[in-house]
C-alpha cells in the first residue's frame, strides 16, 4: 500500500482548496491555512467566473507587444500601468519580452492547451460529490470584437484551430441572436459552447472547502511567514506557532513569492491586478459571460447581480484601488449595454503571474517535500481541479501521463 501523508497547504483560494480534496481522495491528511476568511477578498472570490478551457493563447505573443504602447495610451485600453511600481517590475517586464517570441508564445499554447483540454473533467470529479446545483451554468462564453486589431484575431483564430480548440466564428446577426441586449458595436466575435460559468465563485469555493472539512479536513485561520525544516520535514510558522508536516504545498496565488523567497527560490511571480464591480439586479440582461476583447473586460452574469470584470494593472500588490481602472469598466459596461443603474462593490484583485504565462505546478526547486500551485494568471479558476489533480498524483507517485516540466519552477533557475 501506498504511503499516506501529513500534508499542509498554504493558502484556501480555490487551487488550495482543489488541491485538498485530491489529495483527501487519495488518503492523505490535509491541514489548509489561509491568513483571511476563504474567499472574503481573494483572487477566488471576485473573478469572472470562467471556466475556460478554449483559452490556451496567452499575452505573451509578438502583436501584443507591439500593441502595448498604444494600449497603454488609450483611457478606455485594456491595460494600466502604476507608474511607482515599473521600476520594481523591470526584471519581470524584460522576462516577459523574452517570452514574446513566436516560439514562446506557441510554448504556452500548447502547455495550456494540454491541462485546459482537462480542466473541466477534474472539475466534474469533484463536483459528483458537492451539491452545485443552479451555481454552474453550461452556456458557453462568447467573444466580441470592433474593427481594430482585426489580425490579432486572425491569429487567435488560426492558433486555436491549430491546437484543436472548439470555437465558433460569428457573423454580427448571429451576436444578436444570442444576446440581442448587446449594442451592436462589434465587427465579429467567436463562441465557445463547451466553456462554463460560475453564477457565484465564493458559493462554489465555500461548498468545495465544506465538503473538505466533512472528509474531516482541518482550515487554521493564521498567516504563515516563514518556513523551516525539520530534518527533511518541512515545518510551516505563524506569529505563534509552529507545524510540522511531511510535505507542504504553496497555494497562496500572488502571495505566493513572499513564501518562496524564503526558500531563497527566485521564481519571478508578480502579479496583473484586475477589477470587478456589480450592476445590481441586471443578469438577466444577458444569458451568458461576455467578453469585449479590444478593452480586455467582460460581463458576467451572477447571483451578485451583473458582473463586469477585467482589464490588466501591473501596479504590485500594496498599490491602492485605481478608481480610473473602475471607471473604464463602467463606462465599459455602458458602451456594451442600455439602461444600467448605478454600479456597486468596487474590487481589486491580484492575478498571480509568471512572465512565460504558464503556472507552476510541481516540486519546488530544492526541496524534495515542498510543492507548489500558483501562477495560473487569468486561468487560476479553470485550472484549479487539473493543477490540484496534478499535485495530488505527484505526491502520491503516480503517473499523469502529461509532460510536467514546462511547469517546474526550475525553469525560473
Ligand atoms: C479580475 C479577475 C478576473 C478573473 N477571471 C477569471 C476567470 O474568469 N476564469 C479563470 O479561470 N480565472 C480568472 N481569474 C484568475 C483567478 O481568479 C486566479 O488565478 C485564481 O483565483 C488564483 O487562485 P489561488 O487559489 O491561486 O489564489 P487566491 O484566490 O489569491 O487565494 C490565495 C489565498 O492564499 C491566502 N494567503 C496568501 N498568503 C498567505 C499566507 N502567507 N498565509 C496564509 N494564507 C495566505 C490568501 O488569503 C488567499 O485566500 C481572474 C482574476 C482576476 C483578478
Amino acid at each position: 500500500m501506498k504511503k499516506k501523508f501529513k500534508i499542509g497547504i498554504v493558502g484556501a483560494g480555490i487551487q488550495g482548496v482543489c488541491n485538498a480534496l485530491f489529495l483527501q481522495k487519495k488518503g492523505h491528511q490535509v491541514t489548509i491555512f489561509d491568513k483571511d476568511d476563504p474567499a472574503r477578498i481573494s483572487a477566488s472570490y471576485g473573478n469572472a467566473g470562467h471556466f475556460s478551457p478554449y483559452a490556451s493563447l496567452s499575452l505573451n505573443r509578438p502583436d501584443i507587444l507591439t500593441d502595448v504602447p498604444a494600449m497603454l495610451l488609450r483611457s478606455t485600453g485594456p491595460l494600466a500601468l502604476k507608474w511607482n511600481y515599473v521600476p520594481k517590475m523591470i526584471p519581470w517586464f524584460l522576462k516577459f519580452i523574452i517570452n514574446c517570441s513566436k516560439k514562446k508564445m506557441m510554448h504556452t499554447a500548447k502547455y495550456m492547451h494540454q491541462i485546459l483540454d482537462i480542466a473541466i473533467p477534474a472539475y466534474d470529479e469533484l463536483f459528483e460529490e458537492v451539491d452545485i446545483s443552479g451555481l454552474v451554468d453550461k452556456k458557453g462564453i462568447m467573444y466580441v470584437w470592433n474593427k481594430q486589431n482585426l489580425s490579432s484575431r486572425e491569429i487567435e483564430i488560426n492558433i486555436r484551430k491549430e491546437l484543436g480548440v472548439k470555437q465558433k466564428v460569428l457573423t454580427p446577426e448571429e451576436i444578436h441572436d444570442l444576446e440581442p441586449n448587446i449594442k451592436p458595436f462589434y465587427h465579429g466575435g467567436v463562441y465557445y459552447s463547451n466553456a462554463r460559468h460560475t453564477r457565484n465563485p465564493k458559493k462554489i469555493l465555500l461548498k468545495l472547502l465544506d465538503h473538505f472539512i466533512e472528509k474531516g479536513g482541518k482550515l487554521l485561520k493564521l498567516n504563515i511567514r516563514d518556513i523551516n525544516f525539520d530534518n527533511e520535514n518541512p515545518v510551516l510558522i505563524s506569529d505563534s506557532q509552529r507545524f510540522i508536516f511531511e510535505k507542504i504545498i504553496i497555494a497562496c496565488g500572488a502571495f505566493s513569492k513572499q513564501l518562496t523567497d524564503k526558500l531563497n527560490e527566485k521564481i519571478p511571480l508578480d502579479t496583473e491586478r484586475g477589477y470587478h464591480v456589480h450592476f445590481k439586479g441586471c443578469d438577466h440582461l444577458i444569458s451568458r459571460p461576455v467578453v469585449f476583447l479590444n478593452r480586455g473586460f467582460g460581463m458576467t452574469p451572477m447571483e451578485q447581480g451583473l458582473r463586469v470584470v477585467g482589464t490588466v494593472e501591473f501596479g504590485g500588490l500594496n498599490n491602492p484601488i485605481s478608481k480610473s481602472r473602475i471607471k473604464n469598466l463602467v463606462n465599459g459596461a455602458n458602451y456594451m449595454l442600455n439602461g444600467l443603474p448605478e454600479h456597486q462593490d468596487e474590487w481589486l484583485g491580484f492575478r498571480p503571474t509568471l512572465p512565460d504565462f504558464l503556472p507552476v505546478i510541481g516540486p519546488s526547486i530544492n526541496y524534495k517535500n515542498v510543492f507548489y500551485s500558483f501562477g495560473h494568471n487569468h486561468l487560476g479558476w479553470t485550472l484549479a481541479a487539473i493543477s490540484g489533480k496534478i499535485i495530488s498524483k505527484m505526491i502520491s507517485d503516480e503517473n499523469t501521463n502529461l509532460d510536467l516540466e514546462p511547469y517546474n519552477p526550475k525553469r525560473f533557475s
